[in-house]
């Protein structure tokens, strides 16, 4: 099988590094191979966009954004195509990666508006015959480097409103789900973009360190991990560059007794077990308040009739975990918990059945000790943990004392506490009878505490504020000099 070329100056080019091969998580049969990338690889990507900027900057905001209409358009006519190859290389169920398309897609719509959005301030008369005003523009070449779970969205929080606001710009790929950007870019090849625009080099940490390290890029958009997002805000930063870095997670989901039962069974397992719980909006630690019973059983009942199955089966809700080494982990997590003294009401350990991919079943650990490790642990896979407390208090007490700040949701019928809890909780993106607190385009990925580096965030007009600078003009024009002709 021929490794993927890279796409550098509006080229296809064939890496001279070492590969790496990629499995379907669903079947464990190997789709492509991958190219580690190399430094110089990455230094010619990093020539021809610096290379493409100029021109590329001076090109009017208007004609920038035709190209991206022309990219949703491609994109809407794919999507079908695009959706079998992010289930075949990730798992995820084909409406899932659907869902994940329409998202990518929602961030092309927003940044085709730049010629608003970079629109500045203005104001007359500062001081009598001077007025002052603040231009926006583009850094130069920036990067984004993105993690496995949303092969065709992630890129997007970024690449669209880089491009309209006039940089230069390269994608890395996760080394493990590198066949959707593949696709992509085919795509963008067809824009008739200039060459050197648009980039993509796949690679693993070298290509990561390389971008981190050039001196010719300004600016790293980072989603992954938080202990590599906090290598690469520090790393980049110390080479004098912007950085916005969206780490890992562990999101809560209150229930309180005044929830409607069935409303909120639904949106938790979907939250829980959706994308086999490899969401950075997946909730992992689900906290009910007061009488709980009920609620439990049912949660327990709905997670142990979801089936398990390849993405690509007409039927099946859930896909595999990305890489045995992946499953190993969760499962090992699963025990740990049991180690702990959680109960394991639901074990899915078990697998899909006549499978042999990543398969782990949707899994419940019940009543976990609060002081135990897994309460805090990212898991990342179809494990829901429960927690009991008393009252509301405890219960947002318990979401702002963990480490990450990625997702907090409230499920109730009572307004007031609703708004407390929104007022009073310590995460970015905050859900209200809401399971998946995803932001639309046009508001910031929000993250807080260790799920974000940086200051602002992907998507929307913080995205327009990240990709440019600020220039301020004070300017005077004497009556003296006004002419008649
Ligand atoms: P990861 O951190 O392993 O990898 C992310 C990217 O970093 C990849 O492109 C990879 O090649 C690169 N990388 C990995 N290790 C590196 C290292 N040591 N040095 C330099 N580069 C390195 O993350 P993943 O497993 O691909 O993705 C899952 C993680 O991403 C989870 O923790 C999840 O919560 C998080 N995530 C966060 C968000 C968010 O918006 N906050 C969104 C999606 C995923």
């Amino acid at each position: 099988m021929n490794s993927l070329p890279h796409y550098i100056d509006g080229a296809w080019k064939k890496s001279g590094g070492d590969t790496l091969a990629v499995d379907n998580p669903a079947t464990l049969e190997v789709i492509a191979n991958v190219p580690l990338g190399t430094s110089a690889e990455v230094n010619e990507a990093v020539k021809a966009a610096a290379a493409a900027f100029p021109e590329w900057r001076n090109t009017p905001t208007n004609t920038r954004i035709q190209y991206l209409f022309k990219l949703k358009m491609l994109l809407e006519d794919h999507v079908d195509e695009i959706a079998q190859l992010i289930t075949l290389e990730c798992g995820k169920t084909l409406a899932e990666s659907r869902g994940e398309l329409r998202r990518a897609i929602e961030n092309v719509e927003v940044a085709c508006g730049m010629p608003v959005m970079i629109q500045s301030e203005f104001s007359e008369d500062i001081a009598r015959g001077i007025d002052e005003y603040m231009i926006r523009q583009p850094l130069g070449v920036c990067a984004c480097i993105a993690p496995f779970n949303f092969p065709g969205m992630i890129p997007f929080w970024f690449l669209p409103y880089a491009i309209a606001c006039g940089n230069t710009f390269i994608v890395k790929p996760s080394e493990k789900v590198p066949l959707t950007m593949a696709k992509v870019f085919e795509l963008i090849e067809q824009l008739d973009l200039p060459a050197g625009v648009l980039n993509m080099v796949h690679g693993g940490r070298d290509v990561v360190d390389t971008l981190l390290e050039h001196p010719e890029i300004k600016a790293i958009s980072f989603v992954g991990s938080t202990p590599v997002a906090r290598y690469v805000y520090e790393r980049a930063a110390k080479f004098g560059k912007r950085v916005q870095a969206q780490g890992g997670a562990k999101n809560p989901i209150i229930i309180l007794p005044d929830a409607d039962p069935d409303m909120t069974t639904k949106i938790v397992t979907d939250s829980v077990y959706g994308c086999a719980g490899q969401r950075c909006l997946a909730a992992s630690m689900v906290v009910t308040v007061g009488n709980h019973s009920a609620i439990t059983d049912q949660l327990v009942d709905a997670a142990r009739s979801r089936v398990t199955g390849n993405g690509l089966d007409e039927g099946v809700q859930m896909g595999p975990v990305i890489t045995p080494q992946s499953k190993q982990r969760i499962e090992s997590i699963i025990q740990e918990g049991v180690s702990e003294g959680a109960k394991l009401v639901l074990d899915g350990r078990q697998g899909a059945r006549d499978a042999k991919g990543n398969f782990i079943a949707p899994t419940i650990l019940k009543d976990i000790p609060l002081d135990g490790k897994i309460v805090r642990t990212e898991i990342f896979g179809p494990v829901m943990g429960l927690v009991h407390l008393d009252s509301i208090d405890e219960a947002i007490q318990f979401v702002n004392s963990g480490e990450y700040g990625n997702m907090a949701c409230i499920f109730t019928s009572s307004g007031a506490n609703a708004r407390r809890f929104r007022h009073d909780v310590q995460a970015g993106n905050v859900g209200i009878n809401i399971g998946v607190a995803a932001p639309m385009a046009q508001f910031p990925f929000s993250g807080w505490k260790s799920s974000f580096f940086g200051d602002l965030h992907g998507q929307s007009r913080h995205a327009v504020e990240f990709f440019t600078q600020t220039k301020v003009v004070v300017e005077r024009w004497l009556d003296t000099w006004s002419r008649t002709f």
